[in-house]
């Protein structure tokens, strides 16, 4: 790449005045560091500092940066074809990536539709079962049922479905589909399972179901819209209820998936298994966007059965060669146990010693503008008391050597697999020193 700018501090200025940034203005811009580089668990700065990255890239970089074994996968993809369409063609490091997903997600779904990023995941996921129920002959089913505190992404059909206060209902009130919303679940993870938690679902499923193509969760952990882990006895009676009432179940497993919460896919911890599954964020180890949308025979035939058979639906880069090939590589290094596994008991173990040094360094409870701290899995969260100044103590957290994004009143960790428990250490440390001096 040639470069049109003479220092970094040029390029900031353009990027400043110039490009959008996840939920930013354009005249009040959160600052933003320039990173350079970025190794192992590490994020290098233009002045040749490294921070240890707390997030992962937003769940992604499983493996942390610069994999050589990723890395590989690219390379040697690139040597043969980046990209052709899936039109019409068929090529080797699709089917080989879908033979693995199919492998490693519970038995029943087996048909993989490859979408280019989370939020189309989850698009097509909705437009499956408005299909599905159109092409069996109940076409009056095309609502969807869900709970409050979801995110499932930014487009108007996922935000249709995400939580209506902090989703954005309010500032396009008339473009958001209007779907059905009940409390979420109360009862944590690990305390007591209240029975009442189940009540508000099960009356609007029983009322609505004649309307109702499908509920639509994130299994366990309720991610960007607000960190929370829930019962799963909830999701256990949710399958339940979808069955008895013949809705379909879709679970977002976007955040969740290759085994940030200590199991494969979440729903494993309530032994649910979805109609439709969304998988993106970690499916290539954070090295590029794919996404992926799978179903069940009674799903995928059902939509075939219909006077419009094909489900209708086709990105330009849908299952992008590269991206596929380098998921491939990221699965098996993440089911790896072999010789160049750094922790060579197996992921599960390794998501365990995460796990293990959360819960001993996040000991931030008894702080007075701490509100919780709850770790599951590979995911620490500290909710505060009151919302934080993002860029106050974002930068407290650069100055510290770590890099930790919170929002709102979290400050969470969902750290890359390959983190020793030194790193883990300073990062933890990190938070508990800066919630001190708040
Ligand atoms: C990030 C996320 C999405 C959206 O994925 P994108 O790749 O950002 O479009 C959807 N659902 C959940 C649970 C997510 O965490």
């Amino acid at each position: 790449m040639q470069t049109i700018f003479e220092t970094t501090q040029d390029w900031l200025n353009f990027d400043r005045d110039h490009l959008w940034h996840p939920y930013t203005s354009m005249n009040k811009p959160l600052p933003c560091y320039p990173v350079v580089a970025a190794q192992g668990a590490y994020l290098k700065l233009a002045d040749g500092s490294s921070l240890i990255d707390g997030m992962s890239s937003w769940w992604s970089a499983i493996h942390g940066y610069n994999h050589p074994k990723l890395n590989a996968a690219v390379s040697e993809q690139i040597g043969k074809m980046s990209h052709v369409m899936f039109g019409g063609i068929a090529h080797q490091p699709a089917a080989e990536l879908g033979a693995r997903l199919v492998s490693i997600t519970p038995a029943p779904l087996k048909h993989v539709f490859f979408a280019d990023s989370g939020s189309i995941a989850i698009e097509v996921a909705l437009k499956m079962a408005l299909q599905y129920w159109q092409s069996t002959g109940r076409s009056q089913k095309t609502k969807f049922l869900t709970v409050r505190g979801g995110y499932h992404g930014d487009p108007f059909s996922c935000m249709s479905v995400g939580d209506p206060e902090n989703g954005q209902h309010g500032l396009f009130p008339h473009a958001i589909a209007e779907q059905i919303f009940v409390s979420r679940p109360k009862s944590s993870f690990d305390g007591p399972w209240d029975p009442s938690d189940i009540d508000e679902f099960e009356a609007a499923i029983s009322k609505n179901n004649n309307g109702v193509a499908a509920v639509i969760l994130e299994p366990i952990v309720q991610g960007a819209g607000g960190m929370h882990f829930y019962h799963p006895e909830f999701l256990k009676q949710v399958r339940e209820l979808c069955d008895h009432y013949e809705v379909l179940l879709i679970l977002d497993e976007i955040a969740t998936g290759f085994g940030r919460t200590g199991k494969m896919f979440a729903c494993e911890h309530a032994e649910v298994i979805p109609d439709i599954l969304c998988i993106g964020k970690a499916l290539t180890g954070g090295m590029m966007t794919l996404a992926a949308t799978l179903a069940t025979s009674k799903v995928a035939m059902g939509i075939s059965q219909g006077k419009v058979p094909a489900l209708m639906h086709g990105p330009t880069f849908m299952a992008n060669p590269l991206a596929c090939a380098v998921s491939c590589a990221s699965i098996d290094v993440l089911l790896d146990t072999g010789l160049d596994c750094q922790y060579s008991d197996g992921w599960q173990k390794n998501i365990e010693r995460i796990s293990f040094q959360l819960n001993k360094l996040l000991a931030a409870k008894d702080h007075q503008s701490v509100e919780d701290v709850r770790i599951l899995g590979a995911i620490g969260v500290v909710e505060m008391a009151a919302a934080v100044d993002v860029a106050k103590i974002q930068a407290l957290f650069v100055e510290r050597g770590v890099w930790i994004r919170p929002f709102g009143k979290l400050v969470y960790v969902m750290p890359p697999y390959i983190i020793t428990d030194a790193q883990l250490k300073e990062l933890c440390g990190s938070i508990v020193e800066v919630i001190g001096e708040l």
